[in-house]
């Protein structure tokens, strides 16, 4: 059975009191059973307090929005995957589209990321998806293909069980647009199929693949009901509590 996934990207945003406040009330309003796991992603310096006030919580984990590709020395400014995992951080983002493209991210440097987050035993959501062009040009399967096979999909089998995929196409992240839901399985499915062909197929049907880009109550549950969707990486709705959790009752 595939872990069930809503994780909270607050990207760079809030601040230590609203980051609190925020966790609070999606603790107090979150039934007693809900079922996906979910993950915090907040900034950096708000990681600490994110982790006291989820302390003892089941089922809720937090995660760090980036780790640096070197391991420790003179990188002024960076976080080590290490440093990330000294602390009760059990997941790293990696390949968002946004450090992508403003901070140059290539997939050399995504490798070292990878390698670092999981020489240090954290789970890593990689993001994938393409442009709008890509896609008016019938493109998007072959670059997502590329974007994998060049970074997770050339880890070891045994070191691919610490991944999780997030399909979150450029167009629809914070744009508003969200991909349709046959769109989204489209996608998930080829996924789920370039897994297998390259690790086989228990480890495909293993692997949870969310999505994101522009995930809101009202596309949530139609979104998550595709067979190949197991969750989503929310940006903008995991700002404000109610939306996040409606998109938690989703599933
Ligand atoms: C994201 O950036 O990971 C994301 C999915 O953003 P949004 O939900 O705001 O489109």
């Amino acid at each position: 059975m595939r872990k069930k996934i809503v994780a909270g990207n607050w990207k760079m945003n809030l601040n230590k009191n609203d980051s609190e406040d925020l966790v609070n009330n999606i603790l107090n309003h979150l039934d007693d059973n809900f079922s996906p796991q979910i993950i915090f992603a907040p900034p950096y310096l708000f990681l600490n307090n994110v982790i006291e006030l989820c302390k003892n919580k089941n089922n809720i984990f937090v995660s760090s929005q980036d780790c640096s590709a070197y391991t420790d020395g003179a990188f002024t400014g960076e976080v080590s995957a290490k440093m990330i995992s000294s602390y009760d951080i059990s997941h790293v983002i990696i390949g968002h589209s946004e450090r992508r493209k403003n901070f140059n991210e290539t997939n050399d440097i995504l490798n070292h990321k990878i390698n670092q987050a999981i020489n240090n035993h954290l789970n890593v959501i990689f993001c994938c998806g393409e442009t709008l062009s890509d896609r008016n040009n019938g493109l998007y399967f072959d670059v997502i293909s590329d974007q994998l096979l060049s970074t997770v999909l050339s880890l070891d089998k045994s070191k691919f069980s610490n991944i999780i995929i997030a399909y979150e196409p450029i167009w629809a992240i914070g744009t508003g647009v969200t991909a349709t839901a046959d769109q989204a399985q489209e996608v998930h499915a080829h996924i789920r199929r370039i897994i297998k062909d390259k690790y086989g197929d228990a480890i495909s049907n293993k692997t949870s693949i969310i999505y994101g880009g522009s995930c809101k109550p009202a596309n949530a549950k139609e979104i998550f009901s595709q067979d190949d969707i197991d969750g989503g990486l929310i940006g903008g709705a995991s700002l404000n509590y109610k939306d996040f959790i409606s998109i938690i009752k989703a599933f």
